[in-house]
């Protein structure tokens, strides 16, 4: 349970002494519209997520006419409150393809298509190998002399991207593009372990497909005829964004917050990311259309994030440097109600862990303060807080790329909770956070009522936090000091 909205002015009070900014309004802002946050009004608009599921095949994913009722849900709701609400259409490639057939001199290659290859019926060819090792097939020197007008090329992986190695086959007339694995890894069926992709934006001509590198050495000293087979291609999908701000406060500093409103394909998806919605929608509805606040609120529920953040990073692309410098934040909500709850927020001060891989994620100035303001928020809640890593996982990573400052709160995916986190907790170690997560159990039965109620009320005290104030010390640059980054439209 919520035990200490009571003593939140308190405590964030005390947290801000020192600053000269009104704080005490701003705080009584946030609290009040964090209070006016309920768990039973989340909770209708998750059983409403769920029912929309349940009428829809179990989910409401991507492509998917549950999807399409989510929005309708989510926007209708805004527009009874007076919220002008766009649902902007969005055009995706989504690259598919099936295990390449791949023949030479009569035995099968176990092979991997590369990701956005075209594919082809059937073709038959000569093998021509071209030159090995580091560069191979980057340059159209490497084909120098070679008959590989028509022909299947071999290449070796590595130096340059698969793009390039693919354009210049293609300009040298190869018919399909063989390229052999740097590393020995294969999975169960022989081909290569690790995948890769030729890139969303590249115009990929001619088939292209990744073999072991023993049978790509092999093949080198015996070139013969090849065979391929592939199913593969482009397949052009629509999904929408639901975008609606404020009809009031600066709209040069724009306070924007999002969750995403897709499911996977296995599930109604409504911790992941049923409860992200449901706390941005119902702060939309307790904040209203024109409420009195100094910075505009601009609300997004994403399209297509489970596809790898695609509504997130098309709206961010859609943006001009002027609009991109309008955003003063970003705040992103993804998984508020874990069953085995912990209580996170972005790592924005870089306080926590390198990522897995050791690196120290790129943050904007900005994101500590936003940082600060959620952990104190949660501390306040009786919940102290552990550090979200910024690894990308969500539809925060286009903005922070963009150069906005980004934090938010979650409570746990996939990943166990530890000892320590239990303690601090009181959840059950060496269990997931989340184990319905991307399952069909991830339903309103298994959200956590009392994660879901902090949580989501912390979505509406951050918002209302900075649609009063983005100064002080927990601040974000004011609009002549923020560096933006555009990004090119695909
Ligand atoms: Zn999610």
């Amino acid at each position: 349970m919520v035990r200490t909205f009571l003593a939140l002015s308190t405590v964030l009070a005390v947290s801000v002494t020192g600053c000269s900014q009104s704080t005490p309004t701003v705080d009584r802002f946030a609290d009040d519209l964090a209070k006016s946050v309920t768990i039973d009004a989340m909770t209708g608009h998750l059983a409403k997520l769920e029912a929309i599921a349940d009428a829809h095949g179990g989910n409401r994913a991507f492509g998917t006419p549950g999807y399409d009722a989510s929005v309708d849900y989510v926007a209708n709701a805004l527009r009874a409150k007076g919220f002008d609400v766009a649902t902007p259409d969005l055009e995706i490639k989504v690259a598919y393809n099936e295990t390449p057939e791949l023949t030479i001199a009569g035995t099968r290659i176990p092979a991997r298509a590369l990701e956005y290859s075209t594919g082809t019926p059937g073709l038959t060819s000569p093998l021509v190998p071209i030159r090995a090792g580091a560069g191979s097939g980057c340059n159209s020197a490497d084909y120098g002399g070679l008959p590989v007008k028509g022909a299947v090329a071999l290449v070796d992986r590595g130096t340059c991207s698969f793009a390039i190695k693919e354009a210049t086959a293609a300009a040298q007339g190869a018919a399909a593009l063989l390229v052999a694995d740097d590393k020995d890894d294969v999975d169960d069926a022989g081909a290569p372990a690790r995948s890769g992709t030729l890139g969303a934006k590249t115009a990929v001509q001619i088939p292209v497909v990744l073999i072991p590198k023993a049978a790509g050495a092999r093949l080198r000293s015996a070139p013969a005829l090849a065979t391929l087979k592939l199913d593969a291609g482009v397949r052009i999908q629509h999904t929408r964004n639901v975008i609606a701000q404020t009809k009031t406060g600066s709209v040069h500093d724009v306070v924007m917050v999002g969750a995403h409103l897709d499911s996977v394909p296995e599930g109604p998806g409504i911790n992941d990311d049923g409860s992200g919605v449901a706390a941005v929608l119902e702060t939309a509805l307790q904040l209203g259309s024109a409420p009195a606040i100094n910075n505009a609120v601009r609300f997004a529920f994403w399209g297509a994030e489970e596809e790898g953040t695609i509504g997130s990073t098309r709206y961010v692309e859609s943006l001009d440097f002027e609009a991109l410098k309008d955003i003063a934040l970003y705040l992103n909500f993804d998984m508020l109600g874990s069953e085995n709850a912990g209580y996170f927020s972005y790592d924005g001060d870089l306080s926590g862990p390198p990522l897995p891989d050791g690196a120290v994620p790129r943050i904007p100035e900005g994101s500590a303060g936003i940082d600060r303001t959620l952990t104190n928020y949660l501390h306040s809640a009786g919940k102290p807080a552990r550090d979200y890593p910024f690894n990308g996982r969500s539809d925060y990573d286009t903005f922070t790329k963009a150069g906005i400052p980004a934090g938010g709160l979650g409570t746990g995916d996939e990943e166990n909770m530890n000892d320590e986190q239990a303690r601090l907790w009181g959840g059950i170690a060496g269990k997931p956070f989340d184990p319905n997560y991307h399952k069909k159990t991830d339903t309103l039965a298994h959200i956590n009522r009392t994660a879901m109620e902090i949580m989501g009320r912390g979505v509406a005290f951050g918002v209302g936090w900075y649609a009063q104030d983005l100064g002080g010390r927990n601040g974000v640059p004011v609009r002549g000091d923020r560096t933006r980054h555009v990004v090119a439209a695909s």
